[in-house]
């Protein structure tokens, strides 16, 4: 049986002092190894967020039942998209092939307006913040519902995204099924783990963008075996730590 060991890290976060503990691997494993403590970390992150900001005018709108933000893109990390990719495998089936199949049919469609195509040809050309956020505009146009949204909720939700932990809105719900810059106001976390990881671990596989779209994850894994380098899992975290508390 692999053996974990257990850690606690203490900060100040919004002026409170949090301790964060949680167990990795002994052995060494890949950045997925690592990924229960950083969705851990991630979710004591969020509620202090959430906590510190109740009562004032930027308390947090998002509510269970309201799946409007499940049509946005979703920026995975390299290791994540390994994991959702695992995460399809293990589903029973018929479950699984429908699932697989709404992934499928959302980047056809995606492919139809060549959105990823589009996408990588802004960055590689350093288009500005504004454009990039037009693109991502561009796929909620789509109307392409997460392959994990069932019912407006979602049916991954202790597997989901690190992205999808952080997204917290302040602006009324509605405003979120037509979204502009303008309108969605968004809670900017500290520490976002999903924006951390995403800089700090990847592979040659990953240039332009930082990230695996996630409704292309189940595609991308097949054209790129997981090359990561294994470490013990205190080694992940110690430089996890390194990079947050870098300036
Ligand atoms: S994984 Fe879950 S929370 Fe994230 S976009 Fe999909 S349905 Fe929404």
């Amino acid at each position: 049986m692999a053996k974990n060991v257990s850690a606690q890290v203490n900060l100040t976060l919004y002026g409170k002092p949090i301790a964060l503990q949680f167990a990795v691997p002994a052995d060494k494993v890949t950045p997925l190894g690592v990924l229960p403590a950083l969705q851990q970390i991630d979710n004591q992150f969020v509620d202090t967020a959430v906590a510190a900001f109740v009562g004032t005018d930027q308390s947090i709108s998002c509510q269970a039942g309201c799946g409007a933000c499940c049509r946005q893109v979703v920026p995975l990390a390299e290791f994540e998209a390994y994991h959702i990719a695992a995460l399809v495998e293990r589903l029973p089936e018929p479950r699984r092939s429908a699932v697989k199949q709404r992934f499928t049919d959302g980047c056809a469609q995606l492919d139809r307006i060549g959105w990823l195509e589009r996408l990588q040809q802004q960055l590689e050309q350093g288009s500005t913040h504004d454009a990039v956020q037009n693109h991502a505009l561009d796929y909620f146009r789509q109307n392409i519902a997460c392959p994990f949204l069932e019912a407006e909720s979602c049916t991954i939700h202790p597997d989901r995204p690190l992205a999808c932990r952080e997204y917290l809105v302040t602006s009324p719900a509605e405003h979120c099924r037509e979204p502009s810059p303008d309108t969605v106001k968004h809670i900017e976390l500290k520490f976002q783990v999903s924006r951390l990881v995403r800089k700090l671990w990847k592979t040659k596989h990953i240039t332009q963008p930082d990230s695996v779209p996630m409704i292309y994850a189940l595609q991308w894994v097949k054209t790129h075996p997981n090359q990561f380098p294994k470490k013990r899992g205190a080694e992940w975290m110690q430089e996890f730590f390194d990079y947050l508390a870098k300036p």
